[in-house]
């Protein structure tokens, strides 16, 4: 099954997970936080200290969750539990406020942009479901049983439960184009930066294997020559196709240039990562060939020294003939050789 990168979705970090994760909340903090603390203090009247505290405690316990929890450890659905505690704060919120001097109800607007922005389009979905389902559920609650939790008028339900829906499909659909390859649709440069960064710093804390590879398509000028453009077009669409179908769920292509790719095969030891991309380059379609230069994460290296191996091995493999495999020598951090050093494997690709 094809997974992760390879679809038209590529798995963003999510909200609690990552580098970045703390400037990727902090303005829905800030604003959740104004809006609570505007909330208590205008509806502080009608508030007794009991419903204040398990306001504050739940905003708390929801900081507290994203902070601590052990989110690289968890399905990554799992943190679509953030926005949908959110959700429930704002419901209780809702049901708390009389006289209604405003609408925490607005404050779904959070959660949802929050999971559209972060989360899969799956999760998303499933926030943007619960969001809608409170705000129609308070509304009709009011209708049918007179209680005076729903928002100010079916009116305002109605273009907050649509704005939520619109919110989430224009969010998710912008996203994915700005991290997709039109032409190839598999991840672009920008989705790979994310997802290298972020799956470098998963192995720094949980250690295992990760190679990343470079396959630049060999003669392709000279294809683009023979066939037109259009043809070399496709070509580059075909090839894409065909590598995906060789990889494994978890394992990440991505176009990072015109007619060069990556790949990031996560726990592919030295072997293994030689036998996928043996069987990667034997896929190549329409009778062309490709250059690949691999290299090993050596346990220390960010995410640009490891780039720079495989980069450097790719030019040997190109130096040495094309239509082969090298593999790019250890990195050496402490002193001696530069990186990037000397040739260590080279196979032909019929070998
Ligand atoms: P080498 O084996 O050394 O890699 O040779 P090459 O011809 O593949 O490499 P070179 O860098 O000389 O040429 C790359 C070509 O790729 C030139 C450019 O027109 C073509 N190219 C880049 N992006 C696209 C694209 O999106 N579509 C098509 N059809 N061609 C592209
Ligand atoms: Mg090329
Ligand atoms: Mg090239």
């Amino acid at each position: 099954m094809l997974g992760g990168f390879l679809t038209l979705a590529p798995p963003p970090n999510g909200p609690a997970q990552g580098p970045g994760r703390t400037a990727r909340v902090m303005p829905f903090a800030l604003v959740g936080a104004a809006t609570v603390a505007v909330f208590i203090s205008v509806n502080w009247p009608t508030l007794d200290p009991a419903e204040v505290i398990g306001i504050l405690g739940g905003g708390l316990g929801l900081a507290l969750a994203w902070a601590l929890l052990p989110w690289d450890r968890l399905p990554h659905a799992a943190q679509s539990l953030l926005p949908m505690g959110s959700v429930a704060l704002i419901v209780g919120m809702q049901v708390l406020v009389a006289p209604r001097d405003i609408d925490p109800a607005a404050l779904m607007l959070l959660p949802v942009l929050w999971s559209a922005l972060y989360s899969t389009a799956r999760e998303a979905a499933a926030v943007t479901v619960l969001a809608v389902s409170c705000v129609l559920g308070m509304q009709v609650t009011e209708e049918v049983f007179g209680s005076s939790i729903g928002l100010t008028g079916w009116t305002e339900a109605t273009a907050m439960v649509g704005g939520l829906v619109l919110l989430t499909w224009f969010t998710v659909r912008a996203r994915t184009h700005a991290r997709t390859d039109s032409l190839t649709g598999i991840a672009n440069r920008r989705a790979w930066d994310d997802v290298l960064g972020l799956e470098i710093e998963r192995v720094r804390r949980h250690p295992g294997p990760l190679a990343v590879a470079l396959i630049d398509l060999d003669n392709f000028k000279r294809f683009n020559d023979a066939f037109g453009h259009p043809q070399g077009d496709r070509h580059l669409a075909e090839s894409a196709a065909a590598w995906a179908r060789c990889l494994r769920g978890n394992d990440h292509l991505a176009r990072v240039g015109g007619e060069e790719f990556a790949v990031l095969l996560v726990g592919a030891d030295r072997a293994t990562a030689r036998a996928v991309l043996q069987r990667l380059a034997c896929a190549t379609p329409n009778e062309q060939t490709c250059s690949i230069g691999v290299a090993q994460w050596d346990g220390r290296e960010d995410a640009a020294a490891l780039m720079a191996r495989a980069d450097d091995a790719l030019y040997a493999a190109k130096a040495a003939g094309r239509d082969r495999i090298v593999i790019a020598h250890p990195a050496t951090n402490d002193a001696g050789p530069p990186m990037g050093g000397p040739v260590i494997g080279t196979e032909a690709r019929a070998a």
